[in-house]
């Protein structure tokens, strides 16, 4: 079926490696060994490309933006920090917390914002001030705050969910080597887009009940965690996480894009393959002549 000059499968597969938190080239390796038809990891980008960030996207690839790939592992820490510091889920406080990232990345941290007036850490001083601030004004500045203070991202900040989070840090840490494994290096919208999945799959699944066997017995499990150092803990197990949220994910893909406005389906930055290669050659025989 097309939708749009577009396959819906193809869409669909797309969402389905990125929801799933799958590593798209070896899934799509898979797919392939086990001689099924489908997408290219290309075209897998290319997806992700368009519809789940292509604005930061953009914005990583921009050049004078580079230093913001600095300050990715602080501004990834930061969202969770948000939820997880403000534990009665106050969403002006949230949205003011994760609005002072801009500032305390260009080294502003009063924000005189009513809810979160100045940065939580102490003054720094010393190493801690030894930090690739960004400059006020400048284009990765401008562009950070584009792409992290517009209106969609900062209305989920201020739905983050606290509760859970407070108590199961350990837990995060290691779902968001699940979506985003530590082997594998991601681009700055790859990363951002995989915490996303993350954070989601997280509070999906976080008030979950433990399990119970069938003669309703609490089922126990004894683990050797490392900071215990060769001692064991006795954990109670719970029930087995749940990925409905992809489901519901993957409706929402198939709908939006039904009714996405003709500027989302299209790459603006792409130029016909003849038309670059003229310029190529037009620009290559000036330099020729010139000497
Ligand atoms: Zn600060």
């Amino acid at each position: 079926m097309l939708y749009r000059n577009m396959p819906a499968c193809n869409l669909l597969l797309s969402g389905a490696i990125h929801f799933s938190g799958c590593m798209a080239t070896q899934t799509i390796r898979m797919l392939k060994l086990l001689g099924l038809q489908c997408i290219s990891v290309g075209t897998f980008f290319r997806h992700q490309r368009l519809y789940i960030g292509w604005m930061l996207d953009a914005a990583a690839k921009e050049r004078e933006c580079e230093d913001l790939k600095l300050w990715r592992p602080a501004i990834i820490n930061h969202l969770y920090w948000t939820a997880a510091s403000t534990p009665d889920g106050d969403s002006d406080v949230m949205e003011d917390k994760w609005q002072s990232m801009v500032n305390h990345v260009q080294d502003i941290h009063e924000h005189g914002t009513p809810a979160f007036p100045c940065c939580a850490h102490p003054p720094l001083e010393g190493e801690a001030r030894d930090k690739e601030w960004l400059e006020p004004g400048t284009t990765a500045a401008i562009k950070l705050e584009r792409v992290t203070l517009r209106t969609a991202l900062v209305k989920d900040v201020r739905k983050l969910s606290p509760q859970h989070q407070t108590y199961s840090l350990e837990a995060f840490n290691s779902l968001i080597l699940h979506f985003a494994p530590k082997h594998t290096g991601f681009s700055f919208l790859g990363m951002y887009s995989r915490l996303l999945m993350a954070a989601l799959h997280f509070n999906h699944n976080s008030s979950r009940e433990v399990a119970r066997t069938s003669d309703g017995e609490v089922r126990y499990a004894v683990r050797y965690p490392r900071f215990c150092k060769g001692g064991w803990v006795v954990r109670p197990i719970k029930e087995k996480p749940s990925y409905a949220y992809a489901a519901a994910l993957m409706e929402s893909l198939s709908e939006g894009y039904s009714r996405s406005p003709e500027t989302l389906r299209e790459s603006s930055a792409e130029i016909a393959k003849d038309e670059a290669v003229g310029l190529y050659l037009a620009r290559h025989s000036q330099f020729n002549t010139g000497n």
